[in-house]
Protein backbone atom coordinates (compact mmCIF):
# COMPACT_ATOMS: atom_id res chain seq x y z
CA UNK A 1 0.00 0.00 0.00
CA UNK A 2 2.99 2.59 0.94
CA UNK A 3 4.68 1.52 -2.08
CA UNK A 4 2.17 2.09 -4.05
CA UNK A 5 1.53 5.38 -3.19
CA UNK A 6 5.20 6.72 -2.96
CA UNK A 7 5.43 5.25 -6.32
CA UNK A 8 2.50 7.14 -7.78
CA UNK A 9 4.30 10.34 -6.00
CA UNK A 10 7.35 9.83 -7.25
CA UNK A 11 5.99 9.38 -10.75
CA UNK A 12 3.73 12.68 -10.26
CA UNK A 13 6.85 14.71 -9.29
CA UNK A 14 8.85 13.12 -12.87
CA UNK A 15 6.26 14.10 -14.48
CA UNK A 16 5.58 17.71 -12.86
CA UNK A 17 8.73 19.59 -14.68
CA UNK A 18 7.42 22.86 -13.79
CA UNK A 19 8.93 26.14 -14.64
CA UNK A 20 9.49 27.80 -11.22
CA UNK A 21 13.08 28.35 -10.06
CA UNK A 22 13.57 26.91 -6.48
CA UNK A 23 12.92 27.86 -3.01
CA UNK A 24 14.46 29.27 -0.68
CA UNK A 25 17.64 29.77 -2.52
CA UNK A 26 17.28 32.84 -5.05
CA UNK A 27 17.71 35.97 -2.74
CA UNK A 28 20.20 34.13 -0.41
CA UNK A 29 22.72 33.29 1.55
CA UNK A 30 23.98 29.73 2.31
CA UNK A 31 27.81 29.32 2.85
CA UNK A 32 28.48 27.17 0.64
CA UNK A 33 26.38 28.62 -2.68
CA UNK A 34 27.63 32.25 -2.18
CA UNK A 35 31.63 30.82 -1.82
CA UNK A 36 31.15 29.31 -4.99
CA UNK A 37 29.27 31.94 -6.97
CA UNK A 38 31.78 34.60 -5.23
CA UNK A 39 35.04 32.47 -6.11
CA UNK A 40 33.55 32.26 -9.67
CA UNK A 41 33.04 35.72 -9.79
CA UNK A 42 36.41 36.66 -8.63
CA UNK A 43 38.18 34.31 -10.44
CA UNK A 44 36.29 34.86 -13.87
CA UNK A 45 39.12 35.27 -16.23
CA UNK A 46 41.10 32.24 -14.34
CA UNK A 47 38.58 30.24 -14.59
CA UNK A 48 38.04 30.56 -18.04
CA UNK A 49 41.57 30.41 -18.89
CA UNK A 50 42.05 27.01 -16.23
CA UNK A 51 38.37 25.69 -18.44
CA UNK A 52 40.91 26.44 -21.66
CA UNK A 53 43.86 24.63 -21.12
CA UNK A 54 41.79 21.59 -19.41
CA UNK A 55 40.67 21.29 -23.20
CA UNK A 56 43.75 22.12 -24.61
CA UNK A 57 45.69 19.55 -22.62
CA UNK A 58 43.25 16.57 -22.66
CA UNK A 59 41.59 16.63 -25.83
CA UNK A 60 41.88 16.84 -29.04
CA UNK A 61 40.94 20.53 -30.46
CA UNK A 62 37.24 20.93 -31.38
CA UNK A 63 35.61 18.03 -28.66
CA UNK A 64 32.94 19.29 -26.53
CA UNK A 65 34.46 17.01 -23.31
CA UNK A 66 38.06 16.95 -21.75
CA UNK A 67 38.32 13.00 -22.87
CA UNK A 68 37.35 12.53 -26.53
CA UNK A 69 34.59 10.00 -26.19
CA UNK A 70 34.37 10.33 -23.24
CA UNK A 71 31.55 12.47 -20.90
CA UNK A 72 33.00 12.92 -17.30
CA UNK A 73 30.24 13.61 -15.02
CA UNK A 74 30.93 15.00 -11.54
CA UNK A 75 28.61 13.49 -8.67
CA UNK A 76 28.14 13.02 -5.10
CA UNK A 77 27.12 9.36 -4.66
CA UNK A 78 25.54 10.10 -1.22
CA UNK A 79 22.53 11.23 -2.54
CA UNK A 80 19.93 8.36 -3.04
CA UNK A 81 17.55 7.39 -4.97
CA UNK A 82 19.45 9.43 -7.78
CA UNK A 83 23.30 8.51 -6.73
CA UNK A 84 24.84 5.91 -4.43
CA UNK A 85 27.42 3.48 -4.44
CA UNK A 86 26.44 -0.41 -4.98
CA UNK A 87 27.89 -3.43 -5.43
CA UNK A 88 27.42 -3.23 -9.10
CA UNK A 89 26.23 -0.10 -10.52
CA UNK A 90 25.10 1.06 -14.00
CA UNK A 91 28.18 2.78 -14.23
CA UNK A 92 30.97 1.26 -12.27
CA UNK A 93 29.87 1.50 -9.10
CA UNK A 94 27.62 3.82 -8.72
CA UNK A 95 24.32 3.52 -9.58
CA UNK A 96 20.89 5.32 -9.48
CA UNK A 97 18.46 7.39 -11.67
CA UNK A 98 21.02 10.49 -12.29
CA UNK A 99 23.74 7.75 -13.49
CA UNK A 100 21.20 5.65 -15.46
CA UNK A 101 20.28 8.93 -17.16
CA UNK A 102 23.94 9.93 -17.57
CA UNK A 103 24.84 6.48 -19.33
CA UNK A 104 22.02 6.63 -21.53
CA UNK A 105 23.17 10.52 -22.74
CA UNK A 106 26.85 9.56 -23.08
CA UNK A 107 25.71 6.37 -25.33
CA UNK A 108 23.20 7.73 -27.03
CA UNK A 109 25.97 11.04 -28.64
CA UNK A 110 28.52 7.60 -29.17
CA UNK A 111 30.25 8.15 -26.20
CA UNK A 112 30.97 6.37 -22.86
CA UNK A 113 29.62 8.04 -19.51
CA UNK A 114 32.58 8.03 -16.75
CA UNK A 115 31.90 9.54 -12.84
CA UNK A 116 33.94 11.16 -11.00
CA UNK A 117 32.57 11.31 -6.64
CA UNK A 118 33.22 13.95 -4.80
CA UNK A 119 32.15 16.05 -1.85
CA UNK A 120 28.83 17.95 -3.24
CA UNK A 121 30.16 21.60 -2.19
CA UNK A 122 33.23 20.53 -4.61
CA UNK A 123 31.71 19.85 -7.70
CA UNK A 124 31.07 23.57 -9.41
CA UNK A 125 34.44 24.43 -8.63
CA UNK A 126 35.36 21.02 -10.57
CA UNK A 127 33.45 21.12 -13.71
CA UNK A 128 34.49 25.54 -13.82
CA UNK A 129 38.36 23.92 -13.33
CA UNK A 130 37.85 21.25 -16.15
CA UNK A 131 38.09 18.45 -13.95
CA UNK A 132 34.75 17.40 -15.18
CA UNK A 133 32.25 17.79 -17.82
CA UNK A 134 28.90 18.30 -16.54
CA UNK A 135 27.70 17.89 -13.19
CA UNK A 136 24.79 15.45 -12.39
CA UNK A 137 23.67 15.35 -8.66
CA UNK A 138 19.95 15.59 -8.25
CA UNK A 139 21.03 19.29 -8.37
CA UNK A 140 18.77 22.12 -8.11
CA UNK A 141 18.98 24.96 -10.70
CA UNK A 142 19.36 28.71 -8.27
CA UNK A 143 19.80 32.07 -9.28
CA UNK A 144 23.33 31.90 -7.81
CA UNK A 145 24.39 28.38 -8.92
CA UNK A 146 23.20 30.23 -12.50
CA UNK A 147 26.06 32.53 -12.13
CA UNK A 148 28.41 30.39 -12.22
CA UNK A 149 27.12 27.38 -14.62
CA UNK A 150 24.71 26.82 -16.98
CA UNK A 151 21.70 24.45 -16.54
CA UNK A 152 20.04 21.34 -18.64
CA UNK A 153 16.58 20.81 -19.21
CA UNK A 154 14.88 20.70 -15.66
CA UNK A 155 14.37 16.58 -15.16
CA UNK A 156 13.00 16.25 -11.66
CA UNK A 157 10.97 18.55 -9.78
CA UNK A 158 11.08 18.08 -5.71
CA UNK A 159 10.36 19.66 -2.43
CA UNK A 160 12.66 20.13 0.75
CA UNK A 161 10.97 18.31 3.57
CA UNK A 162 11.44 17.30 7.38
CA UNK A 163 12.41 13.79 8.80
CA UNK A 164 11.78 13.99 12.41
CA UNK A 165 10.88 11.00 14.85
CA UNK A 166 7.27 9.81 14.66
CA UNK A 167 6.43 11.22 17.92
CA UNK A 168 7.67 14.93 17.10
CA UNK A 169 5.18 17.75 17.60
CA UNK A 170 6.63 18.95 14.14
CA UNK A 171 3.99 19.85 11.98
CA UNK A 172 5.07 22.83 10.29
CA UNK A 173 8.87 24.74 9.23
CA UNK A 174 7.96 27.22 11.58
CA UNK A 175 7.68 24.66 14.44
CA UNK A 176 11.82 24.42 14.13
CA UNK A 177 12.42 27.68 15.43
CA UNK A 178 13.01 26.44 18.52
CA UNK A 179 14.72 22.92 17.65
CA UNK A 180 17.85 21.46 16.88
CA UNK A 181 18.48 21.54 13.44
CA UNK A 182 20.41 19.47 10.79
CA UNK A 183 20.81 19.92 7.40
CA UNK A 184 24.03 18.54 4.80
CA UNK A 185 26.48 21.32 3.83
CA UNK A 186 26.08 22.74 0.58
CA UNK A 187 22.65 21.19 -0.38
CA UNK A 188 19.30 23.79 -0.91
CA UNK A 189 17.96 22.42 2.76
CA UNK A 190 20.66 24.22 4.43
CA UNK A 191 19.97 27.55 2.37
CA UNK A 192 16.33 27.21 3.24
CA UNK A 193 17.02 26.88 6.91
CA UNK A 194 19.33 29.53 6.46
CA UNK A 195 17.50 32.05 5.15
CA UNK A 196 14.68 31.41 7.52
CA UNK A 197 16.84 32.66 10.37
CA UNK A 198 17.02 29.44 12.50
CA UNK A 199 20.40 28.17 13.57
CA UNK A 200 21.38 24.64 12.69
CA UNK A 201 24.26 21.90 12.59
CA UNK A 202 25.43 20.94 9.10
CA UNK A 203 26.76 17.94 8.28
CA UNK A 204 28.76 16.10 4.83
CA UNK A 205 26.34 13.30 4.50
CA UNK A 206 22.53 12.61 4.76
CA UNK A 207 23.17 9.49 6.65
CA UNK A 208 25.32 11.21 9.26
CA UNK A 209 22.00 14.28 9.59
CA UNK A 210 20.54 11.26 9.63
CA UNK A 211 22.44 9.52 12.98
CA UNK A 212 22.22 12.60 14.79
CA UNK A 213 18.00 12.07 14.75
CA UNK A 214 17.69 8.63 15.13
CA UNK A 215 19.97 9.31 18.23
CA UNK A 216 18.25 11.87 19.72
CA UNK A 217 20.83 14.49 19.13
CA UNK A 218 18.84 16.66 16.95
CA UNK A 219 14.89 17.43 16.53
CA UNK A 220 15.11 17.32 12.81
CA UNK A 221 16.82 16.94 8.91
CA UNK A 222 15.58 19.23 6.28
CA UNK A 223 16.51 17.31 3.45
CA UNK A 224 14.95 16.72 -0.59
CA UNK A 225 11.84 14.50 -0.58
CA UNK A 226 13.07 11.29 -2.41
CA UNK A 227 16.32 10.82 -0.33
CA UNK A 228 14.07 11.65 2.61
CA UNK A 229 12.09 8.88 1.73
CA UNK A 230 14.89 6.39 1.41
CA UNK A 231 16.51 7.27 4.52
CA UNK A 232 12.56 6.94 6.34
CA UNK A 233 12.44 3.47 5.37
CA UNK A 234 15.48 2.49 6.09
CA UNK A 235 15.30 4.12 9.64
CA UNK A 236 12.85 3.16 12.11
CA UNK A 237 10.75 6.00 13.92
CA UNK A 238 11.37 8.18 11.37
CA UNK A 239 8.57 9.88 9.20
CA UNK A 240 8.56 13.28 6.74
CA UNK A 241 6.60 16.16 7.66
CA UNK A 242 5.79 18.68 4.58
CA UNK A 243 5.24 22.08 4.08
CA UNK A 244 4.49 23.85 0.64
CA UNK A 245 3.83 27.01 1.85
CA UNK A 246 7.22 27.11 3.20
CA UNK A 247 9.38 24.95 0.87
CA UNK A 248 8.65 25.93 -2.86
CA UNK A 249 9.06 23.36 -5.52
CA UNK A 250 13.14 22.72 -6.54
CA UNK A 251 13.78 21.36 -10.31
CA UNK A 252 16.68 19.23 -10.48
CA UNK A 253 19.14 19.41 -13.75
CA UNK A 254 22.57 19.07 -15.23
CA UNK A 255 25.27 21.40 -15.08
CA UNK A 256 27.73 22.28 -17.71
CA UNK A 257 30.03 24.87 -18.18
CA UNK A 258 29.11 28.26 -18.92
CA UNK A 259 29.07 28.99 -22.90
CA UNK A 260 29.73 24.80 -23.82
CA UNK A 261 26.52 24.83 -25.96
CA UNK A 262 27.72 21.91 -27.82
CA UNK A 263 27.71 19.94 -24.55
CA UNK A 264 24.65 21.58 -23.28
CA UNK A 265 22.74 21.21 -26.78
CA UNK A 266 23.49 17.09 -26.49
CA UNK A 267 21.99 16.87 -23.09
CA UNK A 268 19.05 18.32 -23.57
CA UNK A 269 17.87 16.66 -26.32
CA UNK A 270 18.38 13.69 -24.65
CA UNK A 271 17.15 14.77 -21.81
CA UNK A 272 13.72 15.81 -23.88
CA UNK A 273 13.37 12.91 -25.23
CA UNK A 274 13.58 11.16 -21.83
CA UNK A 275 10.62 13.02 -20.63
CA UNK A 276 8.44 12.70 -23.63
CA UNK A 277 9.06 9.14 -23.17
CA UNK A 278 8.44 8.27 -19.92
CA UNK A 279 12.19 7.31 -19.45
CA UNK A 280 13.41 9.50 -17.17
CA UNK A 281 9.64 8.50 -15.17
CA UNK A 282 10.38 4.63 -15.23
CA UNK A 283 13.47 5.28 -13.87
CA UNK A 284 12.17 6.94 -10.98
CA UNK A 285 9.68 4.16 -10.42
CA UNK A 286 12.71 1.37 -10.74
CA UNK A 287 14.97 2.99 -8.18
CA UNK A 288 11.90 4.08 -5.86
CA UNK A 289 10.98 0.01 -5.62
CA UNK A 290 14.59 -1.02 -4.94
CA UNK A 291 14.57 1.39 -2.76
CA UNK A 292 10.93 0.50 -0.77
CA UNK A 293 12.04 -3.40 -1.93
CA UNK A 294 15.76 -3.53 0.74
N1 LIG B 1 18.93 19.25 -4.40
C1 LIG B 1 19.86 19.64 -3.41
C2 LIG B 1 20.78 20.70 -3.91
O1 LIG B 1 20.87 20.91 -5.08
C3 LIG B 1 20.67 18.45 -2.89
C4 LIG B 1 21.42 17.76 -3.98
C5 LIG B 1 22.35 16.66 -3.55
O2 LIG B 1 22.63 16.47 -2.43
N2 LIG B 1 22.89 15.89 -4.39
O3 LIG B 1 21.42 21.36 -3.15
Amino acid sequence: MKKVTKTAALVLAMAMVISTLTACGDDSGATTDAAVTDEAAANDTADTADADEAADTDAAQGTVTKTEGVMTFGTNAEFPPFEFVAGTGVIDQYDGIDMAIAKQIAEENGMTAAIENMEFDSLLIALQNGQIDAVIAGMTVTEERKEAVDFSTPYYTATQVMIVKEDSDIAAAADMADKKICVIQGYTGEVCVNDMGYPYEAFKKGTEAVMELVNGKCDVVVIDSATAQKYVNDNEGLKIVEDAAAFEAEEYAIAVRKGNTELLDMINTAIDAKLADGTISELGVKYTEEITAE
